[in-house]
């Protein structure tokens, strides 16, 4: 019983319409510019949700940044603090003799934030919750195509929370402090997601590792981009993947344009700019490699992102021991 199977299939079909596209672009000379006419859509995370109702970016409009967007700065701050963390925990670790986990079983609490009883008002079923739990395991597997990760997931409760004024969850407000600071549970360790309509066209967002426990940490997403959900395009459950591995310390593929260290992952070709749609054969920097635009961490469609590198699961699992492990 369950998606498994149908998963796997959809997977499949992804990876299999993928290499066709890209032997009809060889065999199309010209058909690769789509990269450039998609840079120029406004930045969302993880994309605009522009197949869900009333979501749709309108050129010209105000750009939106992605909230997991850094700027040079901030990453090298980032950076530093994961140093300084590693540290403290070896030496932590020096003297509890705990050794550096290989593996992780992630708790997680799913939060799912309604206006009222109806779908459109919130009301997910269930079993789309259930299928977003098995489309991170397969995603953190590698089972759809990509290293496997350290990382599994196991759903430990669905908490449904009807509060009109928590809805829709609105990035960065007051609303939203103090939807996570009642809602929160667990440690460092637990995995939160809450899940409604999002404000700014968003179709989530996360928090990155810290030292110190916030009451904001977890990640946010449009309910709609679960498995079956009616963002289309967006409906296959990966931006739950994206976001995770915004908690889990991965940057997008795009973070740096195309110099410097880029997203601090060596395996992941250097990208000018966020990559819509699935733009089959797109080539961003003059670097080494082709832009990465079946990772997780770029803004494709679901259908067209595919898999983590081993660089990134590395990266993840130094974060967890650095961050998050108990
Ligand atoms: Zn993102």
């Amino acid at each position: 019983m369950g998606p498994r199977p149908n998963l796997l299939t959809r997977r499949a079909a992804g990876v299999a319409s993928t290499t066709l596209a890209l032997l009809l672009s060889t065999a199309a000379v010209g058909v690769v510019p789509a990269a450039s006419a998609f840079s120029a859509v406004p930045d969302a995370c993880a994309e605009p949700a522009d197949g869900h109702a009333n979501a749709r970016i309108k050129p010209g409009a105000a750009a939106k940044h992605d909230p997991n967007e850094l700027t040079a700065q901030q990453v090298r701050e980032r950076e530093a603090d994961l140093t300084a963390a590693q540290r403290e925990r070896a030496n932590f670790r020096t003297g509890a003799g705990a050794t550096a986990l290989a593996t992780v079983t992630v708790p997680v609490v799913v939060h799912v934030i309604q206006e009222n009883s109806t779908r459109a008002g919130g009301n997910i079923p269930d079993s789309m919750i259930t299928s977003q739990i098995s489309v991170l395991n397969q995603a953190y597997a590698g089972a759809t195509g990509g290293a496997a990760t350290a990382f599994t997931f196991r759903l430990d409760s669905i908490n449904r929370v009807t509060n009109p004024s928590w809805y829709p969850i609105v990035y960065g407000s007051s609303a939203e402090r103090s939807m996570k600071s009642s809602l929160r549970v667990g440690g460092k360790n637990t995995l939160n997601i809450y899940l409604g309509e999002l404000s700014d066209d968003l179709l989530g967002w996360a928090t990155f590792p810290q030292r110190k426990l916030s009451s904001a940490d977890g990640v946010v997403a449009l309910s709609e981009s679960l498995p079956g959900g009616t963002a289309t395009n967006y409906n296959q459950g990966d931006t739950g993947t994206h976001e995770v591995g915004h908690w889990l310390n991965l940057y997008h593929t795009f973070q740096g344009g195309c110099g410097g260290s880029g997203d601090s992952v060596s395996d992941t070709p250097a990208e000018a700019s966020p990559a819509y749609q699935c733009p089959t054969g797109r080539d961003t920097c003059s670097a080494t490699g082709l832009d990465p635009i079946t990772n997780f961490m770029d803004y494709t469609y679901d259908s067209c992102m595919y898999q983590f590198t081993p660089g990134q699961a590395s990266r993840m699992i130094t974060a967890w021991n650095a961050y998050r492990a108990a």
